[in-house]
C-alpha cells in the first residue's frame, strides 16, 4: 500500500437468514482470501449464539409448512434451482475459483457433481415411498414411511465451496427439512450465492439459511436445541468434535473426516495410464481433495518405472492461478496452509525419503500467491511423517511392496479408509482388492473413485463418523426417520386383543 492512502475497507459479507441478506450481529469476521494472488478480498462474519439462534429459529418457523408441502411441489422448486444452478454455473465456479484457488474446469467439474444432487434429489416423490403389506395379523396392515426431522445443519470445509453444500442440503430439502448451512469461512460466497438461487426458485422464506464462522459458530449450531441432524465434512479431528458433540446431545450425525488414499499399482498394469491417472489424482486442485492419491504403492517390478513416469509428468503440470489459461494446477488455501506442506517437504528430507520433485522454489512463488509445486517422494516408509499426516497439498509418496498382501496390509493399517484405488490388467487381483481393502470407495483402474449422487459417498474408520453416507440411498435415510404403522378396522362384533402377545400366526 502506498503511504498516505488509506485502504477501501473490504466488503463484509451478509448472512442468508428468512429469505433475505442480513448483517451478522456479531462483529468479529475472519479475512476471505484470493489465494493466487495473496490478498484479502471480503470478510466473512464470525457469528456466535445470537446470529445462530435467528437462523434455527427462522429455520424452525419454516419447517411445518414445508413439511406440508407436497414432495412433487417441493421437487418442482429444486428442479427450478437446477435450471438456476446451469445458467449460473460459470459465475458459480469463478467464485469458487476466486475463493479456493482451483482451475475454472475443475470448479467447473465440481459444480457439476454437485448439481448431479439436485438431480437425484428431485426423484424424492419416488424415493420417500413406503411399504404396504396387507393383512400381517388378523385384519391388521402394515405400512412403512419416512418423515423429516426438522431443521438440520450443514457444516462444510473450505475445499469443495459449492459441491460439498449441495451434498447436503438438496437431499435434506426434498425430504422436507428445513437448514442452516455454516460453510467454511475460508470459501463463504458460494453458499450465499446458492442461498439467492434458492430464493430465486421460490424456496419459502426460512426453509434455507446461510450463517459464517469457525469453532464458535459451529458449537452453538450443533448445541442448538432445536437442530435434530448434523452433516458435517472437514478434518478427522473436528469431525469427531462434533460427532461427540451431537452423540452427548441425542443427535443424529454424519461427519465425515480426512484421509490418506492409497493406490496400489501391480507390475501388470499399464504403467503410462497409472502415472497419468495417478498424477491427476494427486495434484489436481493441489492435492486439496479428500479422495486425492496421497500414497502410491508400487508392488514388485513397478516401482522404478512407475516412479520415473510420475516425476515426468509432475515436471509437465503448469502451476498458475486458477483463472489463467492453462494453469493445471493453482495455489493452496492460505499462507499458513501452504507452509504447513513446505514444511513436511522439509522433514521428508529429514527422515530420509528420497526427493524425485522438489515443489519449493516455484516461479510462481515468487509473486504473493499460495503457490507450490507438485512433490514427489520415493522409498517413503510408514513410519514418515510424510506418510502418516493428511498433508492436504500438492506432495506424492510411493512406497514400495514386495506383493499385493503386503500392499494390502500396508493401506488397511492407514487410520483412515476414505478412497483406494488399484491398477492392474489382473480381474483376479482386482478382485482381492476389492474384497480385502478397507475403504468405503474403491476404484479398480479408477484413480478417484467419488460415486455418483445416486450412489452414496462416505469412508471407514477415521474418514467418517456415523453410519450413513451422504447422498444417494444413504442421505435419503439421514434425513429421514422411519416409521411403521400397524392399522385394524374392526368389524363391530369382533373380539378386542388380549394380554397375551399378538402374533400373526
Ligand atoms: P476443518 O476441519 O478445518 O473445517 C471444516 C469446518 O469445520 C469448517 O466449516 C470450519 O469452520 C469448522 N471448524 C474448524 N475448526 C473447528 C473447530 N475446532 N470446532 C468446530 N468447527 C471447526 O477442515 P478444512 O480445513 O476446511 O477442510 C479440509 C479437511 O476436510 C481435510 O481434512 C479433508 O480431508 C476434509 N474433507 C473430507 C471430505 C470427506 O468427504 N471425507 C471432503 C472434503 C474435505
Amino acid at each position: 500500500m502506498n503511504a498516505g492512502k488509506t485502504a477501501a475497507p473490504l466488503p463484509r459479507l451478509p448472512l442468508w437468514i428468512d429469505g433475505a441478506a442480513q448483517a451478522a450481529f456479531a462483529e468479529g469476521c475472519a479475512e476471505v482470501f484470493d489465494p493466487a494472488r495473496g490478498e484479502a478480498i471480503r470478510l466473512a462474519p464470525l457469528c456466535e449464539a445470537p446470529d445462530i439462534e435467528r437462523a434455527v429459529s427462522a429455520a424452525a418457523r419454516a419447517f411445518p409448512a414445508w413439511r406440508e408441502t407436497t414432495p412433487l411441489r417441493r421437487v418442482r422448486i429444486l428442479m427450478r434451482f437446477r435450471e438456476l444452478l446451469e445458467r449460473d454455473r460459470k459465475a458459480l465456479a469463478r467464485l469458487v475459483v476466486e475463493e479456493h484457488g482451483k482451475t475454472l474446469e475443475d470448479a467447473l467439474g465440481s459444480v457439476a457433481r454437485g448439481i448431479e444432487v439436485v438431480e437425484f434429489a428431485s426423484g424424492i416423490p419416488h424415493l420417500l415411498k413406503g411399504e404396504f403389506a396387507e393383512n400381517v395379523g388378523g385384519g391388521i396392515d402394515c405400512l412403512s414411511l419416512r418423515q423429516p426431522l426438522g431443521v438440520c445443519a450443514g457444516i462444510t470445509p473450505f475445499n469443495f465451496p459449492a459441491m460439498v453444500p449441495l451434498w447436503m442440503f438438496p437431499l435434506a430439502l426434498a425430504c422436507g427439512n428445513s437448514f442452516v448451512l455454516k460453510p467454511s469461512e475460508k470459501v463463504p460466497s458460494a453458499s450465499l450465492r446458492m442461498a439467492e438461487l434458492l430464493a430465486e426458485a421460490g424456496l419459502p422464506p426460512g426453509v434455507f439459511n446461510v450463517v459464517h464462522g469457525d469453532a464458535a459458530a459451529v458449537d452453538a449450531l450443533v448445541g442448538h436445541p432445536l437442530v435434530r441432524a448434523v452433516s458435517f465434512v472437514g478434518s478427522t479431528p473436528v469431525a469427531r468434535h462434533v460427532q461427540a458433540a451431537c452423540a452427548r446431545a441425542g443427535k443424529r450425525v454424519q461427519a465425515l473426516g480426512g484421509a490418506k488414499n492409497h493406490a496400489v499399482v501391480l507390475a501388470d498394469a499399464d504403467l503410462d495410464f497409472a502415472a497419468e491417472a495417478i498424477t491427476g489424482a494427486a495434484f489436481g486442485s493441489a492435492g486439496e481433495r479428500c479422495m486425492a492419491i496421497s500414497a502410491v504403492v508400487a508392488v514388485g517390478a513397478a516401482g522404478d518405472a512407475l516412479v520415473a513416469r510420475l516425476k515426468e509428468r509432475a515436471a509437465a503440470l503448469r502451476v498458475g492461478p486458477g483463472d489463467a489459461e492453462g494453469s493445471d494446477m493453482g495455489p493452496l488455501i492460505s499462507a499458513a496452509h501452504r507452509a504447513r506442506v513446505a514444511g513436511f517437504i522439509e522433514q521428508g528430507v529429514r527422515e530420509g525419503a528420497e526427493l524425485v520433485a522438489d515443489g519449493r522454489g516455484l516461479e510462481a512463488a515468487a509473486g504473493k500467491g499460495f503457490f507450490l509445486g507438485p512433490t514427489l517422494f520415493d522409498r517413503v516408509r510408514p513410519q514418515m511423517a510424510i506418510y502418516r499426516e493428511e498433508i492436504f497439498g500438492p506432495l506424492l509418496c510411493v512406497l514400495r511392496a514386495a506383493t499385493l498382501d503386503e500392499a494390502i496390509a500396508l493401506a488397511n493399517a492407514s487410520p483412515w479408509g476414505n478412497g483406494a484405488a488399484i491398477f492392474t490388467r489382473d480381474g483376479g487381483a482386482a478382485r482381492r482388492f476389492q474384497n480385502e481393502i478397507e475403504a468405503g470407495m474403491v476404484g479398480i483402474n479408477v484413480p478417484v473413485p467419488v460415486p455418483t449422487a445416486f450412489f452414496s459417498f462416505g469412508g471407514w474408520k477415521e474418514s467418517l463418523f456415523g453410519d450413513l453416507h451422504v447422498h444417494g440411498a444413504d442421505g435419503v435415510r439421514f434425513y429421514t426417520r422411519g416409521k411403521v404403522v400397524s392399522s385394524r378396522w374392526p368389524a363391530a362384533d369382533a373380539a378386542a386383543p388380549g394380554l397375551g402377545m399378538p402374533t400373526s400366526g
